[in-house]
């Protein structure tokens, strides 16, 4: 007799969800292009539980599966954007680094629409936290970096209140929703290519992961030696402008001596 081993966990999280969330919410939200280009999802919102569980919501559960939409790079790393309508007050709420997670990643708050966009594994960030960012503005530069196998977007979308503390946290997957579910989101296109028909690199040899994290440490370890440098030639510099102030009036000092020593031989 077949046994739905799978049905009846789906059963035991619907109920789940259905007791103690909800992933449809109340306003809709307008979004435009998140890069540019057209990639085609790679992982869908909500799949793969097993290789997620291990990552808990705020009560301490499981989540139920990916809470985010990933669209696989084909090999590029394209331009992502600022993807909220023209009439949002939209800031950078975050950027950081997290080489077992997201990799470069940010966050942007829409505060019009009171809702926030997470992208993840970026190879560069092109904005600072608390800046006020323009409409489909370049944001960053997609890559592959943190906890990831291949080159993609990981896009996070979630609904806050007027402080942009996240809403539907008891959802199944800690407040994310599916950025894809219509009856959320309106998509508005600017550049509507055609779609990528090639497949999107989902996975890779794992060495080639090892190497890539390995050239990061160097990368980010090269990257901090600069900024002391930078900062140690900055001390330097206002130095030596402090000591060519000494210089000059000591020089001046000189003059009005060598005057007063002229004007006194011209008296005597
Ligand atoms: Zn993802």
């Amino acid at each position: 007799m077949w046994f739905p081993f799978e049905n009846i966990r789906n059963f035991i999280l619907s109920v789940r969800i259905g007791k103690t969330g909800r992933d449809i919410i109340r306003t809709m939200i307008t979004l435009h292009d998140l890069f540019i280009g057209n990639f085609p999802v790679s992982q869908n919102f909500g799949e793969n539980y097993e290789t997620y569980k291990w990552i808990k919501d705020y009560l301490g559960n499981p989540i139920l599966g990916h809470n985010g939409v990933d669209f696989g790079y084909n090999g590029q790393s394209p331009i992502l954007l600022n993807p909220f309508p023209k009439t949002s007050e939209v800031v950078c709420s975050f950027t950081g680094w997290d080489k077992d997670g997201y990799g470069w990643w940010l966050r942007l708050w829409d505060k019009t629409q009171s809702c926030v966009i997470l992208y993840a594994h970026a190879q560069e960030i092109n904005i600072k936290a608390g800046e006020t960012i323009r409409f489909q503005q370049q944001v960053a530069i997609g890559d592959s970096t943190g906890w990831s196998t291949g080159p993609h977007l990981h896009c996070g979308f979630y609904i806050v209140d007027a402080q942009g503390n996240k809403l539907n946290r008891d959802n199944g997957y800690d407040g994310y929703l599916n950025v894809m579910n219509k009856k959320n989101v309106t998509w508005n296109l600017l550049n509507p290519t055609k779609p990528s028909d090639a497949t999107p690199i989902v996975d890779c040899d794992p060495q080639w992961r090892i190497d890539r994290d390995k050239n990061w440490d160097l990368y980010l370890a090269e990257k901090e030696k600069v900024t002391l440098l930078q900062a140690s030639e900055a001390k330097l510099s206002s130095a030596l402008e402090q000591e060519r102030a000494s210089v000059a009036l000591a020089k001046q000092e000189c003059q009005t001596l060598k005057q007063r020593v002229l004007d006194f031989a011209n008296n005597l």
